[in-house]
């Protein structure tokens, strides 16, 4: 049977989102920003917590970590290169390896520049990925250990997943990463369609995400940085994608 998702709000703008597995009943919390949403996610549902999966090691994505695991004798997998920053790991993981949730099967994709041991989760069978951090809907996160030019290198990872994959990533940022994209193209038709409909979903009170890849790649500019026109459009004409992803980060951060 195919996976089952719930995605619920944790903190001030963090996603907590569940995935199941209905055959074996297996259940995994994508990190683990507080433990009370993911606790009432998992009464609401009445699945039970066998596994989290860490994107990477700030604080938002692993405080319930130690709470749940305590609770549920849950496994905790995380990423290799960061396990010493995050409490309670049971198994580390690198680009490549991996991971069984029940009969579900998880590929881990190392995406470094928000921090450096930052990873996916592809479940390229039920055409999922839980990107964390790295790649936000219409946006991408800040550049904060690597370098742009790794963190471009692991949007393009992303960006070259089946157009069909749904993206769950880590925080709600839809609506303001939409009023800096339209200032980086703001001729971009995909855009304006991704912004009347995300402004129905919050009016709405609903998420935003998942989103598909192929959705992405039309209107977020953090994907786009190797697009002539998206270039030429900040006065960038023939640059490097990564030069021209480093500015309009730059740029992001002080919009
Ligand atoms: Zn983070
Ligand atoms: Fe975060």
């Amino acid at each position: 049977m195919p996976a089952e998702t719930r995605l619920f709000l944790c903190r001030s703008d963090n996603y907590g989102v569940l995935l199941h597995d209905p055959d074996s009943g297996a259940t995994a919390s994508i990190d683990a920003p507080e433990a009370a949403p993911i606790e009432a996610a998992l009464k609401a549902t009445g699945w039970k917590l066998t596994d989290i999966l860490v994107t990477h090691h700030h604080a938002d994505h692993t405080d319930g970590i130690i709470p749940l695991k305590e609770k549920y004798k849950c496994r905790v997998v995380a990423p290799a290169a960061e396990a010493s920053k995050i409490p309670a790991v049971d198994e580390t993981v690198r680009e490549g390896d991996k991971v069984n949730i029940g009969s579900l099967s998880t590929n881990v994709i190392e995406t470094p520049g928000h921090t450096l041991g930052h990873i996916a989760y592809w479940f390229h069978a039920d055409k999922l990925a839980f990107v964390g951090d790295t790649l936000f809907s219409i946006g991408c996160g800040r550049v904060i250990e690597g370098t742009p030019e790794q963190m471009w290198h692991s949007l393009v990872k992303l960006r070259e997943l089946p157009e069909d994959t749904e993206i769950y990533c880590g925080h709600e940022y839809t609506a303001a990463n939409i009023k800096f994209a339209r200032t980086i193209e703001p001729n971009n038709k995909a855009l304006a369609a991704r912004e009347a409909q995300a402004k129905q979903e919050l009016a709405r009170s609903e998420p935003t995400i998942p989103v598909t890849i192929g959705e992405e790649k039309k209107a977020n500019p953090f994907l786009r940085a190797d697009i002539s026109d998206v270039a030429a459009g900040i006065g960038m004409a023939g640059r490097a994608a990564a030069e021209v992803f480093a500015e309009i980060r730059a740029r992001k951060n002080k919009f």
